[in-house]
């Protein structure tokens, strides 16, 4: 019997929500008000919607079917798993995304599917969405396709035609741990096809700067456009966290090889949740999401702020749940401290806890035409306690315990939420505890909250 859209749309979007990896940053920036076709990718209104495990999820974010032909042992939609199953046919997936668009509910399409009889043909049907979306339907809205392994090098290039990102998911973080957990997955395919997709990312770039030279020269015709810009919200992966044995430094340090070597935006952490008629090998219980809130903020400190893995981790090699990586650093290095904030290098100014890079940058601005006094901290409008119980001013001092206070303040703040359980979300992660913006005196322009909210974005201060 055939099952109803709204079933299938209930089955499909449900199977698709294990996928952390939906946000839309990074997208070419597109409009519609040339009234030649629809969609945005820069428009306001946009919806989300929250997991019950309190994840933002960006709708219409669905599989195109949750068949599938491999049977990882973490996957809800495995071969073997029992769960109800659905296909939508690629028309009504086109027409499901144009219809919620068209309500103003969805800001895109986030399109994955399990594996239908091969990794081409499923690669094809989700090309195939993207490329009637694009070319029949004028669609201007976000496309993130996740690309299947296998799938050939000819097929990869034509998603990224159509779609603004690109992800494959590394799932595990060691060989060892997809060869028991998923078998039929090969570490070295999925990191082909990233390098591939890296590739093609490079030469687009590489192409498109060259026709702008061009284009610059006096005698060059006007009207040529410019060459078609490949996946330009790059590619990105996902990591499962707490399915299998390996500790936070292993995680971290399989990021750092990724972002490395395939030039990904984004490396996502999705805690290990239970499913039904799971193997023995899985755990019982889910990952704390305290873990995979922490590891986005160490990820974000090795990209921002100069930290290395082997630096935030302890020596069991987990994060500490109780306390951010920064400030259990710097609670661990108190050498370090304080750091007289009118001298140090940039470098140290970003291991202050409570500085930001943009604070960073604002106080090397302000402190180029004099000195920085207390009273400037607290105009940062970030967490002041914080920073002052770690720098030297002129009319400041910290107290010899200012670090420990603040390190039994952390744990019993966090005490409480070192757990998953089923009332629980996601942390700060997206935290809108935004101050004021304050102008530094001395300084053009506040232009604070686009960098707290950016530094708020992994809970990082
Ligand atoms: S290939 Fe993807 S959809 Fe299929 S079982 Fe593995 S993780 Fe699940």
């Amino acid at each position: 019997m055939a099952v109803p859209l709204l079933r299938k749309l209930a089955i499909l979007a449900d199977a698709a929500k294990y996928d952390a990896s939906c946000a839309s940053s990074g997208g070419a920036a597109r409009n519609s008000r040339d009234q030649l076709g629809m969609g945005s990718t820069t428009g306001a209104g946009i919806c989300h919607s929250y997991a019950p495990d309190g994840r933002c999820i960006s709708l219409l974010k669905v599989l195109l079917t949750n068949w599938c032909i491999y049977d990882c042992l973490y996957c809800v939609n495995r071969e073997s798993s029992n769960v109800e199953r659905a296909r939508f046919s690629l028309d009504e997936v086109v027409q499901l995304t144009l219809d919620f668009y068209r309500r103003n509910v969805i800001e895109g399409l986030f399109l994955s599917s399990g594996i239908i009889r091969s990794p081409d043909y499923t690669m094809e049907q989700l090309i195939e969405v993207a490329r009637c979306l694009r070319e029949d339907h004028h669609f201007r809205g976000y496309i993130h396709l996740k690309t299947i392994p296998d799938a050939s090098a000819e097929l990869v290039a034509r998603a990224g035609l159509h779609a603004d990102r690109l992800s494959i998911n590394i799932e595990l973080p060691s060989q060892a741990s997809l060869v028991q957990l998923a078998p039929q997955k090969d570490a070295g395919a999925i990191k082909r096809s990233m390098a591939r997709i890296r590739l093609q990312l490079d030469d687009s770039a590489q192409e498109r700067e060259k026709a702008k030279q061009t284009r610059s020269m006096a005698a060059a015709p006007a009207a040529r456009p410019p060459p078609p810009r490949f996946a330009p919200a790059g590619q990105s992966t996902q990591m499962i966290v707490g399915a299998d044995a390996s500790d936070d430094r292993a995680i971290l340090r399989t990021s750092v090889s990724l972002y490395r070597s395939y030039s990904l935006k984004r490396v996502y952490y999705s805690a290990f949740s239970p499913i039904s008629h799971a193997s023995a090998l899985l755990p019982g219980r889910p990952a704390p999401l305290m873990r995979e809130h922490r590891l986005y903020q160490a990820d974000w400190l090795m990209r921002y702020y100069g930290f290395e893995e082997q630096e935030l981790v302890t020596e069991d090699g987990m994060l500490s749940l109780q306390m951010d990586p920064k400030l259990a650093w710097a609670l661990a290095h108190p050498d370090w401290f304080p750091v007289d904030l009118n001298r140090a290098p940039k470098e140290t100014l970003l291991r202050v806890p409570g500085l930001g890079t943009r604070s960073v940058e604002r106080l090397l601005a302000a402190r180029s035409t004099r000195q920085i006094r207390k009273a400037d901290i607290q105009r940062l409008g970030g967490p002041a306690t914080r920073v002052l119980a770690f720098v030297a001013l002129p009319d400041h001092r910290p107290a010899n315990n200012a670090g420990a206070l603040l390190s039994a303040a952390a744990s019993q703040r966090d005490s409480g939420r070192t757990r998953a359980s089923p009332d629980r979300v996601q942390g700060d992660l997206f935290g809108t505890d935004e101050p004021p913006v304050v102008p530094l005196p001395g300084l053009a322009g506040g232009g604070r909250a686009s960098s707290w909210v950016q530094e708020q974005s992994a809970g990082i201060v």
